[in-house]
């Protein structure tokens, strides 16, 4: 089983229904021997550079939605405020609830997501959290139920077509809120959406958008909000956007090559046998003429099988070809080159073994993806380390 040192924990919907249910998560032990080892100080590393970056004065809102983008909110929370964070983007109202347990006491916004309701307001009442309104309709209903001070976020649309209060609907909402005791404007911000081959024009337009829309603020004598217009995309592109505020998310996960945020996925060889198919040999799961010897690793779709790793994986040292789809919960591996493997070996699908390695660099590479993609594809039973 895992030979290494760290707590482990099952991450967000399988460990939240013990949770839920008042139980206990049963020892890891008993679970399949699927691990990946997170190194929290690449997210820390990250978020120190880009203080370097953006200076004190600007704020950094670290954006740990999807629970933490696969790698956990908590550990991923703890670890951007050690490198200098000072604040945390959310979507989800109970995982805020959850840091607030865990007496993270930063400011924290949550996007647009959750019901704006009673439960909303007495929720950001005692927890102070920061509620994202899309209407006046919403206004409304926080200013009906509001007992105590809440801090309120206008998120305006600026290219994204998606979520968000068109610019020329920001100043009204402000008036709205500005007009009732206890709520306050605190935050306006956007998420500027855009293709990596879109010209930059594309991201000035979009910042345009933005600062004009928080022009007519100002113009109206409203008090100034923290501005909050860059993210990932947007900081890995252009410089001079940063305002009073970042949030970058993706961006705190993507070291791939001198600090990789995914030190280790591994899985045990559970099987190793034989092929002796004597029928049917062309609809076998694979060529019989090439594959005499192959293992099982509990490793399947559901754990992320088919996307979290490259074409091999490495058992003793070497590479092993996987053979085939994965199934529910395994996947086979090509061991005709590898005699000595034995059942019980471990198997790396990212990391090094020995001098031999497959790095998270590699595996992204040939997915096209980014290191959060690998992990939200990551299922929950596979055990995260930190
Ligand atoms: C997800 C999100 C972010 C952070 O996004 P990245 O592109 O991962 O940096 C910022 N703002 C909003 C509104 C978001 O939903």
């Amino acid at each position: 089983m895992s030979r290494l040192p760290c707590k482990s924990f099952v991450a967000g919907p399988a460990g939240a229904t013990f949770a839920v249910a008042g139980l206990s998560m049963p020892d890891p032990r008993h679970r399949r021997p699927n691990h990946v080892e997170i190194d929290l100080g690449s997210v820390t590393r990250r978020v120190v550079s880009l203080r370097h970056r953006v200076g004190r004065r600007v704020r950094i809102f670290a954006a740990l939605k999807a629970d933490g983008y696969g790698f956990g909110t908590l550990p991923m929370a703890q670890a951007a405020l050690a490198g200098g964070a000072d604040a945390l983007a959310l979507i989800d109202r109970a995982e805020a609830l959850m840091l607030r347990q865990a007496r993270i006491d930063v400011p924290i916004l949550l996007y647009a997501g959750s019901p704006i309701d009673a439960e909303a307001v007495a929720a950001a009442e005692s927890r102070r959290l920061v509620l994202t309104v899309l209407n006046e309709r919403q206004i409304d209903v926080i200013a009906l139920h509001a007992r105590a001070p809440v801090e309120l976020a206008i998120k305006v649309e600026v290219g994204a077509e998606r979520i968000g209060v068109l610019p020329d609907e920001l100043l009204a909402m402000a008036q709205r809120i500005a007009r009732q005791r206890m709520l306050s404007l605190e935050v306006v911000n956007a998420h500027p959406t855009f293709g990596d081959n879109a010209p930059d024009s594309v991201v000035q337009a979009q910042f345009q958008r933005f600062t004009e829309a928080i022009g007519h603020l100002q113009a109206a004598g409203l008090p100034l909000p923290t501005r909050l217009f860059a993210s990932s995309k947007t900081l890995a592109r252009s410089a001079g956007m940063e305002l009073d505020a970042i949030d970058p998310g993706q961006f705190l996960f993507a070291d791939t090559t001198d600090r990789p945020i995914i030190r280790s996925l591994r899985t045990v060889l559970t099987q190793v046998r034989d092929v002796t198919r004597d029928f049917a040999p062309d609809y076998a799961p694979f060529d019989l003429a090439k594959v005499r010897r192959v293992g099982v690793v509990p490793f399947g779709k559901v754990d992320g099988g088919g996307f979290c790793h490259t074409d091999a994986v490495l058992v003793r040292g070497r590479r092993a070809p996987i053979l085939g789809a994965p199934s529910l919960e395994y996947m086979r591996l090509d061991l005709s080159a590898i005699d000595d493997a034995d059942e019980g070996d471990d198997v790396v699908l990212i990391g090094r073994q020995g001098p031999a390695q497959i790095s998270l660099a590699e595996v992204c590479a040939g997915r096209g993806a980014t290191p959060s993609d690998i992990a939200m594809a990551l299922g929950p039973a596979v055990l995260r380390q930190y």
